[in-house]
This record gives structure tokens, C-alpha cells and sequence, in this order.
């Protein structure tokens, strides 16, 4: 039928390694862009899916959708995140190893509602007894608190995520989900005191003022009305997602009761966020001698109930540093520009120590001690490459980050492959990539990295700046504070010592022995990022890439420039290189054979020898070139898109 639009030309292929002009840029936008104009979000390319966020709801979340996928092959259905989350399992409960799911993207390509669409695919599908609901439903309820707490307006994502998480999801031997355990990575606090025009705080402190019971907040202290806190209305858009911020308060308190909080560990939490509230509003002024005085302390009073110090100590902490000599301490006045760092190093240092204590508390109410044979499948949505006009410290972790994840895709895919052919006795082509271990190196390396030299930084005695660790680098951007992240001993020790049982367990006086500097932001990040490919190394991966097809968050959108950019840096066209540089195409035998036995009187419609025999049989009847393919041990491999093309066409027709 020559001239007539296939099926092909319309919707795309649904596995980029099926493009004929797989190399090219422009095919690869046009394949993406066909589908999504049919509302087809998913295309695979071999095991890793791309999704295109649709904003919009496309009802293919569905039970029916959930049990469609359940158990299915793999390449039997159209490309969906439920195949993803569905293959991981059933290979977790066939093999009984451990996965990992890794979901990557720019800031609103979709990352978290794919991860909480395979949590909802395991919730419904997986097996369950009585006695383990409470489990599921506390995996499926730590989400919306640490939203609350972590995710906030941002001009490129209304509900975006300020924090890499990791999370476990344990199934027992049976495949029932029983437990959990989940990771936080760099909590961005410094949205705590500071947001962008247009960006709001974490969400928690909106929705506790719209959806407050009156009492609560009386009791502590707080105003119905955004618009009164200083650190909650410096974007001015505090009131944007009011409706939004009282339904989810109400969905945040029942998940807190589920997870297992008391009405202490409420009254504690609300009043740490609450006291950052007062905080911010807290005003200095200078004095005769240009030092920092606060003239109304009605605030410091309310963070001293509420946090259970006595008010003149908080108060003198904030406004005087203390200068440890040898035999005696110096207690000096800070200049109004200090006292105010001072103020929101203490409103950061709580939240992001608060956050930590929450995700550490959800843990406890996730552990299962009865079930002692686990596997897990672990769900890593993680920041994406930030590319922005001004790049801070944030971007250089993220981004360092996402170099590191980039490493182990392209060895774990390199090496899969070289696996696959080993062991179907096929002969192994050594392919060309580039290896971006220098560019992980320059960040890492000891002594040599950015990170170390920005710790010497750090640490040098005198007056080290910016500028002194540009002269090294040669870069520019506001690094060196943000990696040293300092809190006045004078504050830690009023934390210390508080009343709150959860900032006591946040700020340990331990610390305050301890007089060596606590590690640095970046080479704590350095770590958690090691550990992080730690657990990962020893895991199967799968691989979720999420594309965002417009900046403006609207439906049917696609823009050409904007995804050709994200194709590039998420590494989709070399990691299509990779796939393709041996076979395009690869299937066991018996599943070939099933589906075009119908091509070759021999093995129609029953063959009843071996299945490679009938694969040989076949293709020698449909006439494959001897360069086209190579017969495995139990599979057919498939060198060009084309050759399975023109069988299936044949099929067709
Ligand atoms: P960030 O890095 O900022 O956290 P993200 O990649 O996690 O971003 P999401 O919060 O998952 O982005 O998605 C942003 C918004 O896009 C969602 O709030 C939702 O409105 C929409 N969206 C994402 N994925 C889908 C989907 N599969 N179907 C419908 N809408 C979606
Ligand atoms: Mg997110």
C-alpha cells in the first residue's frame, strides 16, 4: 500500500531502537513528538522509559491499567511505567535479588508522580494479608507529609520536590510489600528564609495557617494570614494555592495519625514550625555603638514558650557570639547585618534538622522487625541537570550528582549488554562512549577536586572568599557559605539545651564537645552521594527519564527546542548508541516464534521441536540475510530495525 500513512508514521515507534535513523537528533524529537500528539507519553528505548509529562489527566491510571500490566511480558503491551514497576517485581520475586528504579528529569518533567504512580502500582497489585495493610498504607502516606515538609511552589513546578529521596520499598518471600526505608538528600534550606519572586515556602507552613484548627493556632501564636510572615511572603504569591493548602492539611494530619504520631511529637513539630515563623518577624536594630539590639521582643517571647528556652538567653544568642579563649569565654556583640545571619542560620539549621528528625521518625513507623527474608525495590526520584542563568551551590551538588548516575547507566548498560551477549555466545563488538568519569573526577578527587579545594577553602585561616576560591577554580557564584553552613555555637547551645524533645534529638550537646568542625555541606553531600551508588551498585536497575515538554505547564504543548535540549543532557541519544551498537533487537526464541509462526508453512501452526530450530526454519523461509542476525543460546538477535520491519509489515499484509 504504498503512500498510505502505517500505523508507524502516525503514533511513532514505541522503542526508539526500532528508528531507522537512530543516530539523528531530529528523528528522535519527531518520534517523542508524534506520540505525545496522540497522548502517548511512554517510548521505550530497549528497558528504559522516556516520559513526556502530559499535564493532564489521561485515565491511564486505571485499575483496569494496573491489572492490564500485571505479569505481562514486558514488550507485549505499549510502553507504561506500570511495565517498569511490574518487570522490577517480577524479576524480585523470580530471582529474589534487589532493584532500583531510578527516576531522573528537570524540575516538573514528572519524576515524583511517576514514583508515587509505581508505589500506587504495587499498592493495589501486589499481595496483601490483613496484618500488613497498616504497612502498605504507611509507605503510601509517607509521601504526602514529607511533601508537605519537603516540596514547595517553584516558578517551574507548583508542588516541586526541594530534596533527593530515596526510598525502599522491602517485600517479604511471598512478594508482599511489608516494610520500607527511605533516604533525604540535601534539603534546600535556604527556601526556608529566602524564596524567589513568584516561589513560596514548604508547603507545611501554608497549610497549617489555612487549615489550623483556631485553637492550634492561638496556642501558638500564629495568625490566620500568610501575608503576616515575613519568611513566607517574599515571592508574593503566599496566597496562590490557599484552596489546595487546607484540603492537604487535612490529608497530612490523618497520614500523621497512620504513621504513628503522638499528640507530643504534633505539639513539638508544629511548634519548631511555628517558632520559625516568629522567627523570621524577628526585627534588629542598631544601638549608639552600631550593634544589634531587638526593640520588640514579642516574638522572641513566643519562640521561648514555644521551644521551652528561657527568653533572655535565646534573645543575648541572637544578638552576641561567643569567642572561645583559652582559659575563659568572650561574649561579643554582633553588628545587625550578623545578627540577622545569625536569625536565619537558626530558622535553617531547625528545619533542615527538623526534616531529618521527620524523615528519621517515618523510618521507625516503616521498619518490620517480624519478616526477616526481604527483597527490596528502591525508588530514587532525584533532582535532574539544573541548568539556570545564575547557578549556585545547589546546582554544582545536583548537577555533580546526576554525573555520578550518568556513570553507572552507561557501565551497567555497557555491561548488561556485554553480559547478554556472553551469554548467548555471541561475539562481543567493543563500542565507543564517552566516559565522564573526568568530569566526576574533577568534583571528587582528593586533594585535587572542587570539593576539597572548596573545604581548604573553608578552612584556611584569614579572610577566604569567594574570590580567593575563584582564583582557584575560576568560577563565580556564592559557594563558600553555603558549603560551611554555619550555626553560632552561642544558638546550638540554646538548642541544645531547649524544652523541645525533637530539637533535643536534632541538636545532641555531644556536638558541643565536640570541637572539631562538623564536615562541610559538599563533602557531606560527597558522601551520601557515595553511599547513595553504593546501594545502587549492588541492585538491578531500571531506568525512568522524564521529559518536560513546555515551561508554561500546559497540556499539548511540545516544544521542539526545549526537548531536543533535555534529550541531550539526560544522555538519551547515547545511551540509544548503546543500545544499538550491537543488535537492534533482541527476543527468546519461543516468543518469536509465537508471534510469526504464522509466516512459514514449518512452523505453522504448530512446531513441536525446538524452538530455535523453528526460529532457523522460519527465518531461512522469510529470507534474513546472514549479516541481519545471529541465533544465541535462547534468543534471536536482530541487527537493524528494518529486518523487523519487513517482517512484520509481512504479518500484516
Ligand atoms: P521537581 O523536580 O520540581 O520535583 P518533578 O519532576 O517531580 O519536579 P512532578 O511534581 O512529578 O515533577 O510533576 C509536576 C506536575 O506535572 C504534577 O504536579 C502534575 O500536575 C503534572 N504531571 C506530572 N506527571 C504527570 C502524569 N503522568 N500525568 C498527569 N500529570 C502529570
Ligand atoms: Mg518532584
Amino acid at each position: 500500500m504504498e503512500g498510505a500513512l502505517t500505523a508507524r508514521d502516525k503514533v511513532g515507534v514505541q522503542d526508539f531502537v526500532l528508528l531507522d535513523a537512530y543516530t539523528s537528533e531530529s528523528a528522535f524529537v519527531d518520534n517523542l513528538r508524534k506520540r505525545f500528539s496522540e497522548n502517548l507519553i511512554y517510548t521505550y528505548i530497549g528497558t528504559l522509559l522516556v516520559s513526556v509529562n502530559p499535564y493532564q489527566e489521561l485515565g491511564i491510571y486505571t485499575m483496569n491499567q494496573m491489572e492490564l500490566y500485571q505479569g505481562v511480558n514486558f514488550f507485549e503491551l505499549p510502553p507504561h511505567v506500570y511495565a517498569i514497576a511490574d518487570n522490577a517485581y517480577r524479576m524480585m520475586c523470580s530471582e529474589l535479588n534487589n532493584h532500583f528504579i531510578l527516576i531522573s528529569g528537570e524540575s516538573g518533567a514528572g519524576k515524583t508522580e511517576a514514583s508515587k504512580k509505581i508505589l500506587q502500582y504495587f499498592a493495589v497489585t501486589c499481595p496483601m494479608t490483613e496484618s500488613l495493610q497498616i504497612a502498605r498504607d504507611r509507605l503510601l502516606l509517607s509521601n504526602p507529609v514529607l511533601e508537605a515538609f519537603g516540596n514547595a511552589k517553584t516558578l517551574r513546578n507548583d508542588n516541586s520536590s526541594r530534596f533527593g529521596k530515596y526510598m525502599d520499598i522491602q517485600f517479604d518471600f511471598q512478594g508482599i510489600p511489608v516494610g520500607g526505608h527511605i533516604i533525604s538528600y540535601l534539603i534546600e534550606k535556604s527556601r526556608v528564609v529566602y524564596q524567589n519572586q513568584g516561589e513560596r515556602n514548604f508547603h507545611i507552613f501554608y497549610q497549617l495557617l489555612a487549615g489550623g484548627e483556631a485553637e492550634r493556632l492561638a496556642y501558638l501564636g500564629l495568625e490566620r494570614d500568610p501575608q503576616l510572615y515575613k519568611y513566607l511572603s517574599q515571592g508574593h504569591c503566599a496566597k496562590e494555592l490557599s484552596t489546595n493548602d487546607k484540603n492537604d492539611w487535612k490529608t497530612v494530619c490523618n497520614a500523621f495519625s497512620v504513621i504513628d504520631f503522638t499528640e507530643g511529637d504534633l505539639e513539638n513539630l508544629f511548634g519548631i514550625i511555628a517558632s520559625v515563623l516568629h522567627l523570621g518577624n524577628v526585627c534588629f536594630q542598631e544601638d549608639d555603638q552600631g550593634c544589634a539590639a531587638i526593640p520588640d521582643t514579642h516574638e522572641i517571647k513566643w519562640i521561648a514558650k514555644l521551644l521551652g528556652v528561657y527568653p533572655s538567653v535565646l534573645l543575648e544568642a541572637l544578638t552576641h557570639r561567643k569567642i572561645e579563649a583559652k582559659t575563659e569565654q568572650v561574649i561579643c556583640p554582633l553588628t545587625l547585618e550578623l545578627s540577622v545571619y545569625a536569625r536565619d542560620a537558626m530558622a535553617k539549621a531547625v528545619y533542615g534538622r527538623t526534616f531529618t528528625w521527620l524523615v528519621n521518625k517515618i523510618n521507625s513507623s516503616l521498619v518490620n522487625k517480624d519478616c526477616t527474608q526481604k527483597t527490596v525495590i528502591g525508588l530514587l526520584d532525584i533532582y535532574g541537570f539544573e541548568v539556570f542563568d545564575k547557578n549556585g551551590f545547589e546546582q554544582f551538588c545536583i548537577n555533580y550528582c546526576n554525573e555520578k548516575l550518568q556513570q553507572l547507566l552507561i557501565e551497567r548498560t555497557l555491561k548488561a549488554e556485554q553480559a547478554e551477549y556472553e551469554t548467548e555466545g555471541i561475539e562481543w563488538e567493543p563500542i565507543q562512549y564517552f566516559n565522564n568519569k573526568i568530569i566526576c573526577d574533577l568534583v571528587e578527587e582528593r586533594h585535587k577536586g572542587i570539593i576539597s579545594i572548596l573545604d581548604e577553602e573553608c578552612i584556611r585561616p584569614g579572610p577566604a572568599t569567594d574570590l580567593s576560591f575563584l582564583e582557584k577554580l575560576e568560577e563565580k557564584v556564592g559557594f563558600l557559605e553555603k558549603n560551611n553552613d554555619l550555626l553560632y555555637r552561642h544558638l546550638k547551645e540554646v538548642l541544645c539545651r531547649c524544652q523541645n524533645s525533637i530539637l533535643r534529638e536534632c541538636f545532641l550537646v555531644a556536638e558541643l564537645e565536640n570541637r572539631r568542625r562538623p564536615p562541610t555541606v559538599g563533602t557531606q553531600f560527597k558522601n551520601s552521594l557515595s553511599s547513595l551508588l553504593e546501594i545502587l551498585i549492588s541492585k538491578e536497575p531500571s531506568y525512568i527519564r522524564c521529559i518536560k515538554p513546555n515551561e508554561r505547564k500546559e497540556p499539548s504543548k511540545f516544544d521542539d527546542f526545549l526537548v531536543r535540549h533535555q534529550i541531550k543532557y539526560l544522555g538519551l541519544m547515547e545511551h540509544l548508541r548503546v543500545r544499538r551498537a550491537g543488535f537492534a533487537y533482541r527476543r527468546k526464541y519461543e516468543h518469536f516464534l509465537q508471534r510469526y509462526k504464522s509466516l512459514c508453512p514449518d512452523t505453522w501452526p504448530h512446531w513441536h521441536g525446538p524452538p530455535g530450530e523453528g526460529v532457523e526454519r522460519l527465518i531461512k523461509y522469510i529470507g534474513y540475510k546472514p549479516e541481519e542476525y545471529k541465533l544465541g543460546k535462547t534468543k534471536i538477535f536482530i541487527r537493524f530495525p528494518r529486518t523487523l520491519f519487513a517482517t512484520e509489515d509481512a504479518f500484516e499484509f
